[in-house]
């Protein structure tokens, strides 16, 4: 006879301090209370605004422990090293990606972890996959360390779930957007300092050409998406790798040309550098079908709407240039 689970939801975020961890903690701390989700990361925050653990991801032991310990019953690994700095430090991406995932997934199927989330990434994809609107299922020939890892972790959840029945739950983000926190080290990452640029200097000079075209997600979307797959009933979520998860695209001239229709003196120049490469790899677009039929994915931003909030919220963060 099964033993039914009463443990009360208790949720671990690992790698929370991170530009998607810090506004993740906070969504599932107002939504299942602030008590109730452990942040955890290798660094220590400037103020803790709930329970924090400092855990190194690679220290098995340390993170079988907790998992017992506070008997965590969801995690949500966010650690990793992201796209452009892994292709400097191709080896140690490698380590810390897929070593850090196998550790979690182990320590979540040995502890009894009801739920795990772990996210991929457009960077999965590669120069072989159909330019726009990548389906779901299709060719996938990563080209950076960073999404040979992430395909590599697409299989390893699907193979803990098929194997294991573990419940693990995943994302192909698009670049994230957010005012709160800043970027990590990605291929996106300007369309983040831009927004900092048009507010503080008038000017900014993209490390992406003009025409690159990218998926791209404002983070309020991808929080929601996140927490509305991991409340999915396992039953729905039918995708055990990753799911393609679409908000807009738009190229470095186009979010300019946006940005310039409210600060029309605001000027963009280009200087591509190795992210370029990266960049055009990946696909433009992501067909996110599956995602919307399954578990009823539907974003809520558009282009627009990020642009007006984002200004108006940079623009509160340098109040020197706020105008009088
Ligand atoms: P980030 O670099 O901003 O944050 C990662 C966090 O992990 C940092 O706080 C870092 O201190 C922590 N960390 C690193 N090594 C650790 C270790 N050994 N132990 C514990 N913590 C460690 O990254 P992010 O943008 O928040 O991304 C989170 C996840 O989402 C990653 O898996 C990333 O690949 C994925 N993702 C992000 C984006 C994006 O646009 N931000 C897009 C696609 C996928």
């Amino acid at each position: 006879m099964e033993i039914a689970d009463t443990r009360p939801r208790t949720v671990l975020v690992i790698g929370a301090l991170g530009q998607i961890g810090q506004e993740l903690t906070a969504g599932l701390r107002s939504r299942y209370g602030t008590g109730r989700v452990i942040a955890s990361d290798v660094r220590l925050p400037a103020h803790a605004e709930g329970p924090f653990v400092q855990l190194d991801a690679l220290d098995a032991e340390g993170l079988t422990e907790l998992l017992r310990q506070e008997q965590v019953t969801e995690v949500y690994h966010l650690a990793a090293m992201l796209s452009a700095k892994g292709e400097q430090h191709p080896l140690q991406a490698w380590d810390i990606n897929m070593r850090s995932l196998l550790i979690a997934l182990e320590a979540a199927r040995g502890t009894g972890v009801r739920r795990m989330f772990w996210p991929s990434s457009i960077a999965a994809f590669g120069p072989g996959t159909p330019h726009d609107g990548a389906p779901q299922h299709t060719v996938m020939d990563p080209s950076t360390v960073y999404g040979i890892s992430k395909l590599a972790g697409e299989h390893w959840c699907a193979y803990y779930a098929a194997r294991y029945g573990l419940d693990v739950r995943s994302l192909r983000y698009p670049g994230l957007i957010s005012y709160k926190t800043p970027p990590g080290g990605g291929t996106t990452d300007y369309a983040v300092h831009i927004f900092h640029a048009a507010v503080t200097e008038e000017t900014y000079t993209s490390f992406l050409g003009p025409d690159t075209r990218l998926p791209m997600m404002y983070m309020p979307d991808a929080i929601r998406a996140t927490i509305e797959l991991m409340e999915a009933p396992a039953e729905q979520v039918r995708v055990r790798t990753s799911y393609n998860l679409q908000g807009f695209s738009f190229t470095p001239a186009e979010l300019a040309a946006a940005i310039q229709r409210r600060l029309p003196s605001f000027t963009v120049q280009y200087a591509p550098d190795f992210r370029e490469a990266i960049a055009a790899s990946w696909p433009a677009s992501m067909d996110d079908q599956a995602a919307r039929e399954d578990w009823g994915w539907a974003p809520a931003y558009t282009l627009d709407a990020m642009v007006d909030e984002m200004l108006a919220q940079i623009r509160l963060q340098y109040p020197a240039v706020l105008p009088s």
